[in-house]
C-alpha cells in the first residue's frame, strides 16, 4: 500500500483511496460507541488528519486506547470525505501499528500550550509543536524564494568561505579558528605565535562573505552567497544570534538606486510567495501570534518603500516631538527606537535609508562629493528593524585606501581586496539580507531564538 503524506490525504482527490500514512500523534480521543479518533500530524502541512479506529481491530485494547500525545505509528486504511468542520477528509483505520511511545509521565509536550521559553529548553522536541512547524514551514518557503529570484534573475550562486583571515567590518565581535592547544600556546617575544596555528595567521569565522562576493561580481556580474555567518557580539536582544544566516547578492554596474530596486523587489517577491503558498501557517501566525501580520504584509508587498537620506531622517526625528529613550544626532547610529518611529509611526512603511555619515560606516562604502556621507543604504521595516544592510562599494583604488587608513586598517592586509580596484575596476553594489530577520518579519515572531532551528546566543549551544 502506498504512503502518502498527511498534507496529501487531506486533499480532497484523495478520497476513496486506500493508503498509508506516517506520522505522531497529536491527541487521542474515546468515543462511547467503542471506537477512537486519533489526530496523526507529519510535518507535511499545519493540519493533522484525524483517523478514526474502530474498536473491532485486532490490538485496539492493547495499543490504540493507550496511544498519547507524541506516540509515533504508521496507519494504513481509507480516506473518506469527513462530515466534520474545518477538514474535507478523514482515514477510516483498517492498521494501526506502533513505531514508539512516548510516555505520559514524561514526555514534555503533554499540554496544549507551551510557553517559548520553556520550549527553548526543549529545542529538540519543539518542532513538534504547531508554532515551530510553522515556522520550519515558513523558513523553508523563505529559501526557496531566495534561490528562484536570483536564479530568474540570472544571478549565479556563489560558495564563500566560512573561515576566512579578513575581518570584513575591521571591527571585533569575530569568533577565533585556530588548532592550537589552548593549555599549551607557543609564544613569540611573548605574544601568541600564529605562524604555529593552523592557516599560520589567525583565522576567524567569517562574519560577512561580501568581500568574496565582490570577487565575483567583478568577474561573474551578478552573484549571490547564502550562508551562515558568526559574530561574537554580546548583545541578548530578540534581534541578534551568534549565528545566523545572510543572503548577500553583489552585483557588478550597479549604482545605490539600482540597489534599492533590487531589495525592494526581493523582499516583496519573498512576502508573495509565502502569502501564495503558506495559507494555513500564516492564517495561525495571524490568529496566534501577531493579529495584523496578514494585512502588514499585503501592505507591504503592493507598498512602494520610502526612500530617505540618513540627514533628513535625523530632521524627521529630531522634529517629531518624542522623547526618545537616545538622543538623535547626526554622525550617530539610529537606535531601534528611532528605526521603530519611522517604519511604525511616522511612515508606517518599510523606509530605506542612504547616505549615512561616513564615520560610521565601513571602509568599502562609496564616499559620497559631499565627502561627508557614503552610499550606504540600510532597508529598515516595522517591528524587526533594520532587516537589509547594504551599499555600493568604493571603487577607487586611492579612496578606499584612504579609508582603510582613517579606520585603522592596513591596506596591505587588503592586497587581494584592492587588486579588483587594481585590474578592471567598476561601480559595483550589493547588501545583506539577514534571514532570521526576514522569517521575524514574515511570521511576527517576537524572538529571533524562535525562527531558527537551534539558535546560538551567548551560554547556549547545547543542542
Ligand atoms: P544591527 O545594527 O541590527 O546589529 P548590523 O548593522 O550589525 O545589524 P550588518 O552587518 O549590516 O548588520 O548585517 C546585514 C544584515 O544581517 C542585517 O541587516 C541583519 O538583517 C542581519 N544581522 C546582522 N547582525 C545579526 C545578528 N547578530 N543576528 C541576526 N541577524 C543579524
Ligand atoms: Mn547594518
Amino acid at each position: 500500500m502506498e504512503n502518502i503524506s498527511v498534507a496529501a490525504a487531506r486533499r480532497p482527490d484523495a478520497v476513496g483511496s486506500n493508503v498509508g500514512l506516517r506520522g505522531w500523534v497529536r491527541t487521542r480521543r474515546d468515543s462511547k460507541g467503542g471506537f477512537s479518533f486519533l489526530e496523526i500530524n507529519d510535518g507535511s502541512c499545519f493540519a493533522n488528519i484525524q483517523v478514526i479506529a474502530d474498536g473491532s481491530l485486532p490490538n485496539y485494547e492493547d495499543v490504540i486506547r493507550h496511544l498519547s500525545p507524541g506516540c509515533s505509528i504508521a496507519v494504513q486504511g481509507e480516506i473518506k470525505a469527513s462530515p466534520g468542520k474545518g477538514q474535507s477528509t478523514e482515514m477510516h483505520a483498517q492498521e494501526i501499528m506502533l513505531y514508539g511511545q512516548a510516555d505520559t509521565e514524561t514526555y514534555p509536550l503533554q499540554k496544549k500550550r507551551h510557553s517559548f521559553e520553556f520550549l527553548r529548553t526543549i529545542a529538540h522536541l519543539r518542532p513538534r509543536t504547531n508554532t515551530f512547524g510553522a515556522v520550519a514551514r515558513v523558513r523553508n518557503r523563505i529559501s526557496r524564494s531566495i534561490h528562484d529570484f536570483f536564479q530568474e534573475e540570472g544571478f549565479l550562486h556563489i560558495h564563500t568561505p566560512i573561515i576566512s583571515a579578513s575581518d570584513c567590518e575591521g571591527a571585533g565581535e569575530l569568533f577565533r579558528v585556530t588548532s592550537l592547544d589552548l593549555a599549551n600556546v607557543p609564544k613569540q617575544d611573548g605574544k601568541v605565535d600564529f605562524a604555529r596555528d593552523f592557516f599560520e595567521v589567525p583565522s576567524f569565522l567569517t562574519v560577512s562573505g561580501q568581500l568574496q562576493a565582490e570577487a565575483f561580481a567583478c568577474s561573474l556580474g551578478k552573484v549571490y552567497t547564502f550562508g551562515p555567518t558568526f559574530r561574537a557580539e554580546n548583545s541578548n536582544t530578540s534581534r541578534h544570534l551568534a549565528e545566523f544566516w545572510m543572503i548577500e547578492p553583489e552585483m557588478a554596474f550597479f549604482e545605490l538606486p539600482d540597489n534599492m530596486d533590487l531589495a525592494e523587489r526581493f523582499l516583496k517577491r519573498i512576502i508573495q510567495d509565502v502569502l501564495a503558498d503558506c495559507e494555513e501557517d500564516m492564517q495561525f501566525f495571524q490568529q496566534r501570534i501577531e493579529k495584523t501580520i496578514l494585512e502588514t504584509l499585503r501592505k507591504v508587498s503592493e507598498s512602494q518603500f520610502v526612500r530617505l537620506p540618513y540627514t533628513e531622517a535625523v530632521q524627521v526625528l529630531e522634529k517629531s516631538g518624542e522623547s526618545f529613550e537616545y538622543p538623535v544626532q547626526w554622525g550617530h547610529d539610529l537606535q531601534a527606537e528611532h528605526e521603530r518611529f519611522l517604519t511604525e509611526q511616522h511612515f508606517q512603511s518599510p523606509v530605506i535609508l542612504y547616505d549615512y555619515p561616513r564615520g560610521i560606516k565601513p571602509f568599502y562604502m562609496r564616499v559620497n562629493d559631499d565627502e561627508k556621507t557614503v552610499r550606504a543604504m540600510d532597508v529598515l521595516v516595522p517591528k524587526v528593524g533594520e532587516i537589509i544592510g547594504g551599499s555600493q562599494r568604493e571603487e577607487r583604488l586611492d579612496v578606499v585606501e584612504s579609508r582603510m587608513r582613517e579606520q585603522g586598517l592596513d591596506p596591505d592586509a587588503y592586497g587581494w581586496y584592492l587588486d579588483l580596484r587594481r585590474y578592471g575596476t567598476v561601480p559595483h553594489s550589493g547588501f545583506g539580507l539577514g534571514l532570521e530577520r526576514m522569517v521575524q518579519f514574515v511570521t511576527g515572531m517576537a524572538n529571533i531564538r524562535d525562527v531558527i532551528p537551534f539558535p546560538r546566543t551567548p551560554g547556549n549551544a547545547e543542542f
